[in-house]
């Protein structure tokens, strides 16, 4: 559990929900439009924040956009404040979750890159490991 974060379900992220447009053939978009439960750890404008399902470290959230983007290809100039936005609730859910000493961020590009969830989302994984990824 995260520790002072809001849980699915709460009236917070139900006032946050996303209604904007999804594809109802990714996984990722469906836990956005809510279809799909998650464990969300965070929400906000554009963003979201949940645990991933099959966590290989103590902390393992994946930070998501609420828009469908494939992958950190597909990203543009125009996305930089979203992309930056990601990367700083990473870090607020590592400080949050206790990995103030530092964590683990990555992004798998393409399925050549390791992708196996085609919408762009960031690892944050912190504390003991059971495998690092490849
Ligand atoms: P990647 O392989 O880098 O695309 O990461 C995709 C991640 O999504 C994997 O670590 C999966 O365990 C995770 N995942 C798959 N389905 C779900 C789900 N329904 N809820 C949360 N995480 C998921
Ligand atoms: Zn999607």
């Amino acid at each position: 559990m995260a520790r002072g974060l809001p849980r699915t379900g709460s009236a917070l992220l139900q006032s946050t929900a996303y209604h904007g447009r999804v594809s109802s053939e990714c996984l990722f978009c469906r836990i956005v439009s809510g279809e799909l439960p998650a464990d969300v750890v965070h929400r906000e404008k554009g963003i979201i924040a949940f645990t991933d399902i099959h966590p290989v470290a103590e902390t393992h959230v994946l930070v998501v956009p609420e828009r469908h983007i494939d992958d950190l290809r597909h990203i543009q100039d125009s996305d930089a404040e979203l992309w930056l936005r990601m990367a700083c609730v990473a870090n607020e859910v590592a400080a949050d979750l206790g990995h103030e000493q530092g964590y683990r961020f990555y992004v798998s590009v393409g399925s050549a890159g390791g992708q196996t969830v085609p919408h762009l989302h960031i690892h944050v994984m912190g504390g003991s490991m059971r495998r690092l990824p490849v």
